[in-house]
């Protein structure tokens, strides 16, 4: 079966896919109602709220779909922030003639894993367009979540001195799409690193002494300390042989000339803890599946203010800038 501009209609046909695939895996008693906008119970203090798109290609690749990348990537944007999430929404812009059986497929995965990071998706939104108007299929979703008692994390705590962790290999995420992509597609085991890390940051953040934590998604671990550093006096320097690459991916990644620091991941983030705290937070990560390969790569400093500088193998140090443009597009 597949999708008809009537499954978009608001009418019959898009009750029935409502009831049937909607409802069916994602149903709660908040979504179940119905109503113009699902209406839950709040939580005294500040809330957090993100949104993205996800515009993946192929929507199916190793380690992951489009559905489970999108509840992940709501999920961590929040929990990076020291946020408990706790509800999502999910809207879908499908291309006409879309197999309804992979639609039913992506839901199912949004679900499992709706299920698995603790979150309830409360409102949702269908759209069809006609044949070529869009590419398959696109989810938005937007995420709430509270803080429960913990602290708002922001990158003004940040001071020299400071080390700074990553929770595992860099560039998984990429390189498992890109091995899928059409016309590009090369032999490999590499699987995708999409995974809700709210419960590991969460023991992370109780564990004390984190100053600021992101997900290094888009641009890879290099844009992401640049987004740190960018317009402060702060600089950060890292060590080249303590950042985690697995072998098939640095392997895959000299064959595309790409740099893994600057490939995407979607179930790793970056921490910046007091010096103090550094290694109890790596004992805390590598007691989670997420976290096994956790390590402290290097450190905030006075010099090299504003900047990112990567010290090599060969003890020969380089500055790290921002990705320029767009290297892999709809990579999520
Ligand atoms: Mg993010």
């Amino acid at each position: 079966m597949k999708i008809t501009l009537a499954h978009g209609s608001g009418g019959k046909i898009t009750h029935e896919l409502i009831k049937d695939v909607f409802f069916r895996h994602l149903g709660n008693d908040i979504l179940k109602k119905a109503e113009d906008s699902g209406v839950a119970d709040a939580r005294p203090g500040k809330m957090a709220v993100t949104t993205d798109s996800f515009v993946v290609k192929p929507v199916f690749f190793p380690g992951g779909d489009i559905g489970k990348l999108a509840v992940c990537g709501t999920v961590n944007d929040l929990a990076v922030t020291g946020a408990s999430p706790k509800y999502i929404t999910a809207g879908f812009i499908i291309e006409e003639g879309f197999s309804l059986e992979d639609l039913e497929k992506i839901v199912r995965s949004m679900a499992e894993w709706a299920l698995k990071a603790g979150v309830e998706v409360i409102a949702g939104d269908t759209k069809v367009v006609e044949k070529g108007e869009a590419d398959g299929i696109f989810i938005n979703t937007s995420g709430v979540g509270f803080f429960e008692g913990a602290s708002e994390l922001s990158a003004g705590n940040i001071r020299p001195g400071d080390k700074v962790i990553i929770t595992g290999t860099m560039g998984d995420h990429g390189i498992a799409v890109l091995s899928r992509r059409k016309g590009l597609d090369f032999q490999s085991d590499i699987k995708s690193d999409c995974a809700p890390l709210a419960g590991m940051l969460a023991d992370v953040t109780a564990a004390g002494g984190v100053k600021f934590m992101r997900d290094p998604t888009r641009g890879g671990l290099a844009t992401t300390l640049n987004e740190i550093t960018r317009g402060t006096e702060l600089g950060i320097v890292i060590e080249e042989e303590k950042a985690p690459v697995s072998g098939p991916v640095r392997s895959a990644c000299e064959l595309l000339g790409l740099d893994p620091l600057y490939v995407a991941n979607e179930g790793k983030a970056v921490i910046v803890a007091g010096k103090g705290s550094a290694e109890n937070i790596i004992a805390v990560l590598r007691r989670h599946e997420y976290g096994k390969d956790a390590s402290v790569i290097g450190e905030v400093t006075r010099e090299a203010g504003g900047r990112v500088c990567l010290r090599t193998r060969y003890g020969t140090a380089r500055i790290i800038d921002m990705m320029a443009s767009e290297q892999l597009p709809r990579i999520c």
